[in-house]
């Protein structure tokens, strides 16, 4: 058991603001090969981390950063999800 109490730093993939879990948002690879965003961080799957910021959560899917970072080809549909998951999230949190 490792037992060291550190708190795991995670990179935004964007703008590579180190920040905590927490502070970040969790865009994960689901094992049937969907992307989804998982702000409470518990879902199975690859994940890579956005700060909870628009300009970094629009990015992500503009320049397919997210494709990259999860080796993973998202189809059309599952890109509006996405795009519709995240316009989303950016209001509910009042992101700017
Ligand atoms: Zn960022």
């Amino acid at each position: 058991m490792n037992t060291t109490k550190k708190t795991p730093q995670r990179t935004c993939v964007v703008c590579r603001t180190v920040g905590s879990k927490r502070g970040l948002l969790r865009v994960v690879r689901t094992p049937e090969g969907q992307v989804l965003l998982d702000p409470s961080g518990r879902l199975a799957g690859r994940g890579a981390y956005l700060c909870r910021e628009a300009s970094c959560l629009n990015l992500a899917l503009k320049d397919n950063k997210i494709e990259h970072i999860l080796k993973v080809k998202i189809s059309p549909e599952d890109r509006e999800l996405l795009k519709t998951n995240i316009g989303e999230y950016i209001k509910e949190q009042a992101l700017v």
